[in-house]
Parts: structure tokens; sequence; C-alpha cells
């Protein structure tokens, strides 16, 4: 029912999205985690299926271009109608066996951004507590990058809550990832996605002067050349987008409500950070 009302209200929007699009278009730089078939429903997760189709709307009626060229047109004040940019969160393997084909198939390229302690084999994202390992080696990092226009962006080292660190831990996450890039012998773009999202001043600033160029967040909406670089917008797509919510989603339909959603879940995050960090002050 939730849905159904959503969907109605994203519908009502169509009309005035098409018409933004075509007065003042925007980058859309879409945010996906996993392509598998899990066998329950997952935030992160899309199936292959759901996958092929909306990798075929995307191929039939949008401009799909690299983050870095995304960059460049964005700062050159040059965005073309139907923009649209794929990225990855986390290294999953299944980006790499699943996902790629099918963008290879139909010339999409991606951006994946990597945790260097998932990569490395030290550590795995808690979220699915596999014992099969869930992310690609830096081997398979390489190979990801050998079809043209993809590229690797870097994603902290442990991916710990941000706000939540020491500023020296902060720095580290932040610094290191791209260290351990460098170490593996891995280019990366130069790019920095927050863990969860969770980006405040400093952790912009952090990712600033560590000579990063541009960092995405899980703020929905599109990107123009006024968009701060350092906290640039994504549209998340979850196993739920239908042909028909996808292309709504890509309009920009879901941008007003999705938009209130985060505000308020950002506020609530930040005052549970602050609160734990309290904490730890009374106890040390
Ligand atoms: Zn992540």
């Amino acid at each position: 029912m939730k849905g159904l009302l959503r969907t109605l209200v994203a519908l009502s929007f169509y009309p005035v999205s098409l018409i933004a699009n075509y007065l003042r278009p925007g980058v859309r730089i879409l945010m996906f985690h996993r392509v598998d078939s899990l066998p329950h429903f997952d935030q992160l997760t899309v199936s292959p299926g759901r996958f092929s189709q909306q990798m075929d709307i995307l191929a039939r009626s949008y401009r799909v271009i690299s983050l870095t060229q995304a960059l460049t047109e964005l700062a050159n004040g040059k965005v073309k109608r139907n923009t649209v940019v794929i990225t990855f969160d986390d290294g999953y393997l299944d980006n790499l066996t699943h996902a790629l084909p099918m963008m290879e198939e139909r010339g999409l390229p991606a951006s994946v951004f990597v945790t260097t302690e998932f990569a490395s084999g030290a550590q795995q994202h808690p979220r699915y507590g596999s014992s099969a390992r869930l992310h690609m080696n830096w081997g398979e990092v390489k190979e990801w990058l050998r079809f043209p226009g993809n590229e690797v962006g870097a994603h902290s080292r442990s991916h710990p809550y941000l706000q939540r660190v020491s500023d020296e831990q902060c720095r580290e996450e932040i610094a290191g990832c791209m260290a351990d890039m460098a170490a593996a012998g891995v280019a990366h773009n130069g790019i920095f996605c927050y863990p969860s999202g969770d980006v405040t001043e400093r952790e912009a600033h952090r990712v600033r002067a560590s000579g990063y160029v541009a960092a995405v967040t899980v703020a929905p909406g599109v990107n123009f050349p006024t968009t701060n670089r350092f906290w640039l917008h994504r549209t998340e797509v979850t196993d739920r987008d239908t042909p028909l919510l996808f292309r709504l989603k890509l309009a920009g339909c879901f941008d007003l409500i999705h938009g209130v959603l985060h505000v308020r879940r950002t506020r609530q995050f930040s005052k549970q950070s602050q609160v734990e960090k309290e904490l730890k002050g009374v106890n040390h």
C-alpha cells in the first residue's frame, strides 16, 4: 500500500520532472551495491534479472558516462540531457562476475568504490556475515579496470562511520585508502565515497585536504555545475525498481520524497553520533 502510494505520488511529479530535466539537465549518479540472487529482499542487492532490465533502459534511453567524464562536464558547465553515471559501493565480487558482463554487453561503464581492507581480505562487510568471499581482491579490481570507462574510487580503509572516529583515525581512513591503492598498483580516479554516506564538514574537508578531486554521498538528487564537488548526490537503485519505477527514478520523480526522508535520517544519525561521542568522553 505504502509502495503504491509512493508510486502514485511519484507519477504525479512526472510532468514537472520532464520539464525540469529539459530546462535544467543534471547528471544523475546511480548507486548500486550488490548484484546477486539472494533468498530474501535486501535493500542493497539487485537481482541479475532486475539489473538486466535496468541496464536495458539505460542503454536504450540514456547517455551513460564515466564518473571522471561527468566531473569534467560539470566543471565545464556543459551538462547534456539524460546523462547518467553508474557506481557500486564496497567492491563486491558479484560486480565483476554478474554486473560487468551485462554492462560490457551494452557498452555501459561504471565506477566501483573499494574499501581497501575488504580488497586485501583483512575483513568483509559485516552486513552479510558470509563465510564465502564477498569482495574483489586486488587482482580482480584490476580486471574490473580493463573495460574502457570503468574506474575505481576510494571507500576508506575499514568502512567505519567516519563521523564517529577521532580526527587521527579519520585522516588514516581517508588518506590511507589512497595509499593502500597505490601500494596495490591500482590506478584510482581520485574520487572518495563516504562509507554509509556519513559526512559532515570535517570529513569533506579531510577528503579535500588528502588530495581527492571529488566525493559522493547518499544524498538524493541530480548534480548541476553548481553542486559542491565534495557533496555529490546519488540515487539509490534497489531490486524493487521495476522498469516503471526505475524510469520514474531516473526522471527525478522520487527526488523530493527521498530528499525529505534523507534529511530526517541524517538528523537522527548525527544526534546518535553526538550521544556516542559524549559517552566516550565520559568513559575516558
Ligand atoms: Zn559502503
